[in-house]
């Protein structure tokens, strides 16, 4: 098993020993409870979902020291996001399934109604844009769906007392409740640190700006010079960046860094897509000063075999470039295609760079695609322009969707999912 993956073998290892806790050490039936078993039910699967959102609250600590169980930061999210919709529709059954005796509304009742809700509610606002239905009425800027996702923590405490308050057949167990409570106080102390501590204990380096270099219409590469310690990181590693002083920009972002790590300064090229990059390529100026945190991200072609595929589309090019810049001079036996998509010659972004890397290594060869010219990259023309695909490592980082037709593409060709790697522009 590689390590990146053992990250998500324990979440399922913690579920089944919840299982299987129950299943030996569970409540016995004395016949003093009307609907015994379907009571059982409820709260098993009831337990199963704490497991899973503490998992998830766990994660959202973004403890740099999980990563390498992931496969990095942004696999963790997809981790987090994951335990979170299938606690959710555990608890969808726990609430069909427990048994509302008539007249018997008990104290924790009602608190378990207004957890279930803020649960569902919270959760269906983050998985919105990708469910168009939901999507037309939930039209909400990021930084908006963030504070609301920050209320998360305290539906799962609330539920905490519901479970407690409902006179639940688990405290008649030991071991059972030992475990339950295990992960409610996981979950809640995992989300009193991310909300009130994280961000004063987290390490973050001074930086100030430096060069800012419009690309095109909607990109700028902006150079951050040091003001103290140099950040250490890996080509391809990104880092949350957050410029002090000014009203919007104050608030962290994710960037890949785009240069290599022996540079002096870090750059990083920005591509205005919403609200606050739009401000920033209009409002940054030479010596703003900025707070860096990471470097976060395991997306390294070094960790990977020699011969290899990498696709970029868009703005996705940048942990590319890190890698390119980071040649130094040696290829190191890789064999790499790179194909470098965009939408329009308009939208080429460091082509200069891309090519002169080709005129130094060989073994790097580029293929530039323009999707108004050439229609979608799919895995069919890789194959065709770069030969079988057998045995070659595919890294690919760009728009969700055109990932997710390659990655549909190259496993339909047989490339097992193992020689497939991501880097996520989008945690949601
Ligand atoms: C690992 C990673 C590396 C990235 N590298 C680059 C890069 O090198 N160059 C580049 O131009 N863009 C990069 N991005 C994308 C960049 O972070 C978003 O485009 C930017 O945050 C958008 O913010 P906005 O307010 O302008 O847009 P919005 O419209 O508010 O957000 C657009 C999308 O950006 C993401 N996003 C917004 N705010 C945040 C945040 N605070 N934290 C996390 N995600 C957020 C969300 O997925 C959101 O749906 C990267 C993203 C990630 C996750």
């Amino acid at each position: 098993m590689r390590k990146k993956d053992s990250g998500n073998v324990v979440v399922v290892a913690l579920v089944v020993v919840n299982l299987l806790l129950w299943l030996i050490f569970g409540p016995h039936n004395d016949g003093s409870r009307p609907n015994f078993n379907r009571q059982l039910m409820a709260e098993i699967i009831a337990s199963t979902a704490v497991v899973l959102l503490a998992c998830a609250l766990f994660l959202s600590t973004r403890l740099r020291s999980l990563e390498a169980y992931f496969g990095g930061l942004d696999q963790m999210y997809q981790t987090h996001k994951k335990a979170a919709m299938l606690a959710i529709f555990l608890l969808i059954f726990h609430f069909f399934a427990a048994p509302l005796n008539a007249g018997q509304i008990k104290p924790g009742t009602p608190l378990g109604m207004i957890a279930f809700l803020g649960l569902l509610a919270l959760v269906l606002l983050t998985i919105a844009p990708r469910i168009p239905l939901i999507g037309r009425f939930t039209q909400f800027a990021y930084h908006k769906w963030r504070r609301s996702h920050s209320l998360i923590g305290i539906f799962f405490i609330i539920g905490f007392a519901h479970a407690m308050l409902v006179d639940p057949l688990v405290r008649k167990t030991t071991v059972p409740l030992f475990y339950l409570l295990i992960f409610f106080f996981v979950g809640a102390a995992s989300y009193l640190y991310s909300v009130f501590i994280a961000e004063a204990v987290r390490k973050t380096y001074p930086y100030a700006a430096e060069g800012i270099r419009r690309l095109n219409g909607t990109t700028i590469e902006v150079a951050l010079k040091p003001r103290r310690a140099k950040l250490p990181f890996t080509a391809g590693q990104f880092a949350f960046v957050r410029f002090e002083r000014d009203p919007v920009l104050s608030e962290a972002h994710p960037f890949t860094i785009s240069s290599a790590p022996q540079e002096h300064d870090l750059r990083l090229s920005i591509k205005a897509s919403g609200d606050w990059t739009q401000y920033l390529v209009e409002h940054l100026k030479p010596g703003m000063q900025a707070r860096v945190d990471g470097p976060y991200g395991r997306f390294n072609y070094k960790a990977g075999g020699k011969r290899q595929i990498w696709i970029a589309g868009g703005i996705g090019l940048t942990p590319f470039l890190s890698w390119i810049r980071d040649f130094n001079g040696q290829l190191a036996g890789y064999e790499v295609d790179f194909y470098h998509c965009m939408r329009v010659p308009e939208d080429g972004l460091f082509l200069e760079e891309v090519e002169q890397a080709a005129a130094q290594h060989a073994k790097f060869r580029p293929h530039i695609f323009y999707s108004n010219r050439d229609g979608h990259l799919s895995a069919e023309n890789v194959v065709a322009s770069s030969g079988p695909i057998t045995g070659k490592e595919i890294y690919m980082c760009g728009p969700i969707t055109m990932m997710n037709a390659l990655q549909k593409g190259f496993i339909r060709l047989g490339v097992p999912a193992r020689q497939l790697h991501f880097e996520e522009f989008n945690f949601r």
